[in-house]
């Protein structure tokens, strides 16, 4: 007997039809002698409508209200499930995560899981129920309800499975497991078998929505193993895990895109020291994330022009503090694009392969796509482009590397340098 983790997106249980066909498979499961936790999403397209209500309220919701709102969403899926598995003659009882004791921090909207009281849970498991949890909240300290952001119903599921200790956690998504790229972008991406935590995180930050960021995290940290599959199949998916020997040995395993962001431009800043500080304190302080930053000379003698991105929501509050202190500190111009997009390749194989960026600069050129802005790690190159190019990027990269190629057939497996 194992204990399972599971947990349903939007899609999976967007509808009283689907939720009942997600009941029935949970009951199958439950008949094959293991115990379930299964964590729910609110409904495909519950969250936004929320979202668009609360804006339709206040210009600037409040946070803590907002979280208020938004954390019913799963409350209804819960409820809804529990009825159905009831109905087919099984025990469950659905949680919300004050109930399941998910404690998080104080940030409302982006609340971190800091630690899950798991006895109200085992107590429900303990006497034979199917535990069905609402995913991407928690609360904090004080008793206020938070949401994880978008996504957080993987990170209620992986840290869930991570303090009961649980055999699995299993994903069921729209699709059957985490692919070369996105498949809803290009017909050609395959699907992996296995991928490595490292990977999987590093493809989970450029972009791929398949698994949210901190339930990678999670896995990683506490060694869970989580599987991605379909809830609409019967496939058995990929398997997220340590690396090992048994790995695809190859050197790119995957391309992502983020339409996310958003270029801000700073012109001959003066090139002595503390600028930077000066430019970035305040933006930090306003908690907006910079995520790429490059410094090049300027055309000015003892001048630097500074580009670095945002996200897409935070632009026009950087460009006005950007303006603020460019006024202060005598720097040139300040200017943008919101309309970019980031495209990566990421592959632990990088690390001991060279000329993997010529490969993707020259699959760019010659669609003539123009490169504005470049980062790279261990394990990933990134390219800011102009947003309307991203799709025909991707596809033109997962070409370029040959990822519709199995490299356990023996066609991709690369020579150590
Ligand atoms: P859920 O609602 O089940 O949480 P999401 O929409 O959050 O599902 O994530 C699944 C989606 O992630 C897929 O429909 C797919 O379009 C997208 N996706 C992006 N990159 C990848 C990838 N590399 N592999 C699989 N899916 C991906
Ligand atoms: N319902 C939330 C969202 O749409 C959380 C989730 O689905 O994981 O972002
Ligand atoms: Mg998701």
């Amino acid at each position: 007997m194992a204990l399972v983790v599971q947990k349903y997106g939007g899609t999976s249980v967007a509808n009283v039809e689907r939720i009942r066909s997600v009941a029935r498979r949970v009951v199958e499961r439950k008949k094959a002698g293991d115990d379930l936790v299964v964590v729910l999403s609110a409904r495909a397209g519950d969250t936004d409508r929320l979202i668009a209500l609360a804006l339709e309220m206040s210009p600037h919701p409040d946070p803590r209200e907002l979280d208020v709102l938004l954390a019913t969403g799963e409350q209804v899926t819960i409820a809804l499930f529990s009825m159905a598995v009831k109905d087919m003659g099984f025990e469950a009882v659905s949680m919300t995560g004050y109930q399941a004791g998910i404690i998080t921090d104080h940030q409302y909207g982006h609340a971190r899981i800091s630690w899950i009281e798991t006895v109200p849970v085992t107590e429900k498991l303990r006497e034979g129920k199917i535990v069905v949890v609402a995913g991407f909240q928690g609360y904090d300290d004080e008793g206020n309800i938070t949401t994880l952001g978008r996504g957080g119903s993987d990170t209620t599921a992986v840290a869930l499975a991570a303090a009961l200790k649980a055999d699995a956690c299993e994903i069921y998504t729209d699709v059957e497991g985490v692919y070369t790229t996105d498949p809803n972008v290009y017909h050609k991406a395959r699907k992996l078998r296995r991928i490595s935590y490292e990977e999987m995180l590093e493809m989970a930050s450029m972009g791929a929505k398949v698994l949210h960021i901190r339930s990678v995290e999670f896995g990683m940290k506490y060694n869970v193993p989580i599987w991605v599959r379909s809830s609409f199949t019967e496939d058995p998916g990929t398997l997220v895990t340590q690396e090992d020997a048994d790995m695809e040995r190859v050197v790119v395993s995957g391309i992502t895109y983020s339409k996310k962001e958003a270029r801000v431009t700073v012109t001959d800043v003066p090139d002595v020291p503390g600028m930077a500080f000066k430019l970035f304190h305040p933006i930090a302080e306003a908690g907006i994330n910079v995520d790429m930053i490059i410094q090049g000379s300027s055309a000015v003698p003892g001048r630097a022009n500074i580009s670095f991105t945002v996200p897409k929501a935070d632009y026009e509050k950087t460009l006005a503090l950007a303006e603020k202190v460019s006024g202060e500190i005598g720097a040139g111009y300040v200017h943008g694009n919101p309309n970019i997009a980031k495209v990566s390749i990421i592959g632990v194989g990088m690390r001991s392969h060279t000329g993997v960026a010529s490969v993707m600069f020259n699959a760019l050129a010659k669609e003539n796509i123009n490169i504005h802005m470049i980062s790279t790690s261990e394990i990933k190159i990134s390219c800011v482009i102009d947003e309307k190019y991203t799709e025909l990027a991707v596809r033109v990269l997962h070409d370029a590397f040959e990822l519709h190629k199995d490299p356990c057939n023996g066609i991709r497996v690369a020579e150590e340098r």
